[in-house]
């Protein structure tokens, strides 16, 4: 727990008051428990595909696969659709998607929010196509209130209210990526 010296209840960004909304003793711990569940579910005989969505995910996924004891691979996609604190409603995949990595393989897609499900219903959309065996979403934060359209979220850490939240890897700006626990505007 050597983080809980770095992640004081307040900070001030550019002149702005962030408030801790979840610690990173919290995080850990659930994220632990994730991973734990998630190989429980794979089972010995499965190596499954973990696609971590840049750029949210990066520190999520760093974190998850050292929790997974097993075999299994990492992927890397990066979906684009946010600037600021809005949704532009149009998302882009990059680079598009490699039918080979994924035929016939357990996906567990990685994503840091799944706020409006804009996203990563079109990711789900568009892998479907490359005929994985299965295909779960485990997400480090959900938004359900923001929720209007049709994903299902098969492991979620946190379920959050309606803020913009940053720091385990999010960002404003490309700002607060770093922050080792998560913080929400006052
Ligand atoms: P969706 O398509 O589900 O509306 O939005 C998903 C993406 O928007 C997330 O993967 C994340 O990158 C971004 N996003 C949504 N809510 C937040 C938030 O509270 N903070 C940050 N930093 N990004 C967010």
């Amino acid at each position: 727990m050597f983080r809980e010296l770095n992640d004081p209840l307040q900070i001030t960004l550019n002149g702005q008051i962030f408030k801790r909304l979840i610690s990173a003793a919290e995080i850990e711990e659930k994220v632990a428990a994730m991973a734990a569940q998630i190989r429980a579910d794979m089972g010995n005989a499965e190596v499954p595909v973990l696609l971590c969505i840049l750029n949210g995910a990066f520190v999520f996924a760093a974190d998850l696969v050292r929790y997974y004891e097993g075999l299994c691979e990492l992927q890397f996609l990066r979906l684009s659709s946010y600037c600021g604190t809005d949704s532009t409603g149009k998302v882009t995949i990059y680079p598009g998607l490699d039918a080979e990595k994924f035929r016939g393989r357990r996906v567990v897609i990685v994503e840091d929010i799944v706020d409006t499900g804009l996203s990563m219903n079109r990711l789900l959309r568009e892998l479907r196509q490359y005929e994985p065996r299965t295909i779960d979403v485990a997400a480090l934060f959900t938004k359900p209130a923001r929720l209007c359209h049709d994903v299902k979220v098969s492991y979620s850490c946190f379920e959050i209210p309606d803020a913009f939240i940053v720091g385990y890897g999010l960002d404003y700006d490309g700002l607060y990526r770093n922050l080792p626990a998560i913080y929400v505007k006052e």
